[in-house]
């Protein structure tokens, strides 16, 4: 499956790219968008939604609730390459 874009409503940083295909399910992200909202590891609680499938060509889907704002910590921690950031533009 192609890489897609988020959206997000309350999106303040760059666009996060997924590629789910390379998703591994490891659920680092998760646990460490929680730690930034709630200062626990609580995945329930976490801005991106990592769901197994069994009738798609991809064994995990990436999704974000409205309360993802792009921060982009869940990209540097996501050792897979299933998530990527557009660089900042403007900045020199
Ligand atoms: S997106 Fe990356 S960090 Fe999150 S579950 Fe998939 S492989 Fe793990
Ligand atoms: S970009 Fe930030 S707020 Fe959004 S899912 Fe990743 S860590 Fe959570």
């Amino acid at each position: 499956m192609c890489p897609s874009e988020t959206v997000s409503p309350h999106r303040t940083g760059p666009p996060i790219i997924t590629d789910a295909s390379k998703c591994t399910g490891c659920l680092i992200c998760e646990l460490r968008c929680s730690l930034r909202f709630e200062k626990a590891f609580n995945p329930a609680r976490a801005a991106i939604v990592i769901r197994r499938q069994t009738d798609s060509p991809n064994e995990y889907t990436i999704s974000f609730t409205d309360k993802c704002d792009n921060c982009g910590i869940c990209v540097r921690y996501c050792a897979y390459g299933a998530l990527n950031q557009e660089k900042k533009s403007g900045v020199t």
